[in-house]
């Protein structure tokens, strides 16, 4: 799925390391999350003190983990970085943390998805900057505290909902992040396509933003793909001509909407008759994972009026049939 925002095979998360902007300044867009963080850090690093536990949320791809590596090189510390699933057991998360120097970053990313066993460990580190293990087992066991370097947690996750309470309590800063307006994405796609020394005019980036979901990952992708296009099929200048082509040819629409998000509304305004209808029989009806449609399917198609949420189930919107060359049915809402 080329506007799949999850990152898919090793190269891609290479060429996605190159084109990560290291300093907040090369952070484009977020302008409220950058302010914020950019005091928070200062202060921190006048005081000569850890930063406060960052906790990001929003859909995948839009800058939770270059976000997490740029507090660590405007700390000036190391990042560690790691996952809510690998983290399996206490200990794996007991070696991670009795590692870290002063200040340094811990990144946690899915942290929705922490063990509660793993969790518990975490709590007494993230106030007291102290763990509690287990020594031994059986009547011989016993509990030793341990004291850790001051650190920062920056927990990355696609919904802030999904996290238990005790755990968000203890982020200092809660920050969310936003999809991107067709004017950052323009801005980040010449951005990147100077780095891959891509010729590119600004009606050719324009073009590509436009459609790329308001998520920089997928913008990024979409640029290497009409790149390719470019180079083939005319002189290897990336126009608005031939980034339309290339993008028709990749199935995403003038709205950026590709096949996966076209078969989703196909299937609330022809199986459901516009729904409302449940997630689940949603999920069975397109063959996705029910997470999927809730993390990286919908949240775009919502919050551009082509999906509404409610308390039944999805609906399509005027606008889904419309979209889909339809007429929409008399007296419907959206
Ligand atoms: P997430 O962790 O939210 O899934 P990433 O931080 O991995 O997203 O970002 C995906 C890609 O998008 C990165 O390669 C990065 O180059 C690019 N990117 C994300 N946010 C920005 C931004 N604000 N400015 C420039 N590039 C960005």
């Amino acid at each position: 799925r080329i506007v799949a925002p999850q990152a898919i095979t090793p190269q891609e998360e290479s060429i996605e390391r190159a084109l990560r902007p290291k300093a907040l300044q090369e952070y484009v867009g977020q302008q409220r999350v950058r302010e914020q963080l950019e005091i928070f850090i200062s202060a921190a690093r006048n005081r000569n003190e850890s930063l406060d536990h960052v906790l990001l949320f929003g859909p995948p791809g839009l800058g939770k983990t270059t976000l997490a590596h740029i507090v660590a090189y405007e700390m000036g510390v190391n990042l560690r970085q790691t996952s809510g699933p690998v983290l399996e057991r206490p200990g794996d998360l007991a070696a991670l943390l009795t590692n870290l120097e002063r200040n340094d970053v811990l990144f946690i990313d899915e942290i929705h998805r922490l063990s509660p066993v793993v969790e518990e460990i975490l709590y007494p580190a993230l106030e007291d900057f102290q763990i509690d293990i287990l020594i031994g087992e059986g009547p011989a066991a016993r509990s030793v505290k341990l004291d850790l370097q001051p650190f920062t947690l920056v927990g990355a996750t696609t919904r802030a909902g999904m996290l238990t309470n005790p755990l968000r309590d203890r982020f200092g800063i809660v920050s969310r992040l936003e999809f991107y307006s067709p004017e950052e994405l323009t801005r980040i796609v010449t951005r990147s396509a100077n780095l891959l020394q891509a010729p590119i005019t600004p009606e050719g980036a324009a073009e590509i933003a436009k459609r790329a979901r308001g998520t920089p990952r997928i913008a990024n992708r979409l640029l290497r793909r009409v790149r390719d296009y470019a180079q083939v099929k005319s002189n290897g200048t990336i126009d608005n001509d031939v980034a339309a082509r290339a993008l028709v040819m990749l199935e995403v629409d003038p709205q950026g909407l590709d096949l996966m998000d076209r078969k989703l509304l196909e299937a609330i305004v022809h199986k459901f008759d516009g729904g409302p209808v449940g997630v689940d029989s949603l999920a069975a009806a397109i063959g996705e994972a029910r997470d999927t449609i809730e993390d990286v399917i919908e949240p775009y198609l919502i919050q551009h009026g082509y999906l509404q949420r409610t308390n039944r189930g999805r609906m399509a919107t005027q606008t889904t049939w419309r979209h889909l060359g339809l007429t929409p049915p008399a007296g419907r809402s959206g």
